[in-house]
């Protein structure tokens, strides 16, 4: 019970903290305050700015209601360098809680990727306990733990309908690809993906010449009018020396030229050199053994020694590194397209944050880390975000598109062109054209 007090009185110095610290923002820099935002019926500006005016006869308010009714909901907008205790520590949040929140996330793994400008809102009880807090990943994206009666949190994740928009960049090289790309109006993180992706079918240092045409057709994600940040490369068509390379983003994830051979060297299926027993399934419907709730397993365990090599399915670029609580050390590799793959409770990561790594990379050795109950890899696949089951999936381990999808494959390759020779033919030099369709995406 001490605790519970020393919390309460954590807060009520929260309060008063943020109060100075919007006062400090009115008069200093008004960046400052847009550091620590207080969304509160008592704590805004506007109470701020009244006790701002300078002094008259009118004593300061009395502070009592203020504390008396604290707002339940506090947002946070994640600052550059930022951790997520110190946060949680700030608002007296007691580490048992953020271990049962982490819990909630041991399969998600959701509060180990924010990025500044995500923001957290946090809801408290009248005890000042929190009962929620809710991320919000993006426009079309948040995720709600709420807490439970034994005092564990669920996991709910929350999208918006959305859609893609269409956009064709198109230029000419004049001094690189890098520099045109980026002139045509790609970002950097889009022209790179696409020099790893042509770079085995084009020698960007000896075939390039100046004046060759490229075309790339982009779809970004948006949410009522917004972009959610989310893109993909849907086709890219590179001309040099009177030869054309096209390349097609395909259902599963991979691109293809237009006779369906693959572009990028195929996935392995397994992250191991030897095929290990599945002690534990893909299930996104699996009961919580413990709770009793739905807690989806969203990759599946092999039960691998401890030491076991473990290797990157295809290449790509590690994301991300971590060290969780639950998940124990894991690594994030993002691969072309769409796809990524996760490696949970790992004993040695080999790779750093950035790397740039081939199929079948020695990349880390299995271990027992996190919560776990023996020593086993947890592997995920997951195309636009979204688990699958690694066993089953349609995952391009072949190097061509299968025989029965090539018809289909070919009616969508041939639909790109189009759309991206249009808007060439619109405005042959450096064309920049939106082409919006309404294609919705699943909600859920
Ligand atoms: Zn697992």
């Amino acid at each position: 019970m001490a605790t519970r007090h020393l919390f309460s009185r954590s807060h009520i110095l929260l309060f008063a903290l943020s109060i100075i610290v919007l006062l400090v923002g009115l008069f200093a820099s008004p960046e400052h305050s847009k550091a620590l935002f207080v969304e509160s019926g008592t704590v805004t500006t506007e109470p701020a700015e009244k006790r701002a005016t300078p002094a008259t006869a009118t004593p300061p308010a009395d502070p009592a209601p203020v504390l008396a009714e604290p707002d339940p909901v506090q947002r946070y907008q994640i600052q550059a360098g930022d951790t997520l205790s110190a946060i949680f520590e700030s608002r007296g949040i007691s580490l048992g809680t953020l271990h049962e929140l982490l819990a909630a996330d041991a399969e998600y793994l959701s509060l180990e990727i924010l990025h500044p400008g995500t923001e957290l809102a946090f809801r408290f009880n009248d005890q000042q306990h929190l009962e929620q807090l809710t991320l919000h990943v993006d426009p079309a994206r948040k995720v709600v733990f709420q807490r439970q009666d034994n005092g564990s949190f669920s996991y709910q994740h929350v999208e918006a309908e959305t859609r893609w928009s269409y956009h064709v960049r198109s230029g000419a090289i004049e001094q690189s690809f890098f520099k045109a790309g980026l002139r045509a109006g790609l970002t950097e993180q889009q022209v790179e993906e696409l020099a790893r992706m042509l770079k085995r079918k084009i020698d960007f240092r000896r075939e390039i010449r100046k004046g060759d045409p490229f075309t790339v057709l982009v779809a970004n994600e948006v949410t009522h009018e917004q972009e959610t940040g989310r893109y993909r490369i849907e086709a890219v068509s590179l001309s040099t020396r009177g030869r054309t390379t096209n390349a097609f983003l395909y259902t599963d994830g991979n691109y293809y030229d237009e006779n369906g051979e693959s572009i990028l060297p195929a996935f392995r299926r397994w992250p191991t050199q030897h095929r290990f027993r599945i002690s534990s399934p893909f299930d996104p419907g699996r009961i919580h053994p413990m709770t009793g709730r739905i807690s989806p397993h969203n990759g599946v365990d092999l039960a691998t020694p401890i030491g076991t090599r473990v290797m990157s399915t295809g290449d790509g670029v590690v994301t991300r590194i971590g060290d969780h609580p639950y998940a124990g050390k894991y690594i994030n590799i993002r691969h072309n397209g769409s796809l990524t793959t996760r490696y949970l409770h790992l004993s040695r990561v080999l790779v750093h944050k950035g790397q740039r790594v081939k199929r079948g990379q020695k990349i880390a050795l299995s271990g027992n880390t996190g919560r776990s109950t023996g020593p086993h890899l947890h592997f995920e696949f997951r195309i636009d975000g979204r688990p699958v089951n690694p066993v089953t999936a349609d995952i391009p381990t072949a190097t061509k598109v299968p025989s029965d999808a090539f018809a289909s494959f070919t009616e969508l390759a041939q639909r790109r062109l189009a759309l991206m020779r249009t808007v060439e033919m619109l405005a042959p030099a450096r064309a920049h054209a939106q082409v919006t369709q309404t294609h919705a995406t699943g909600s859920s």
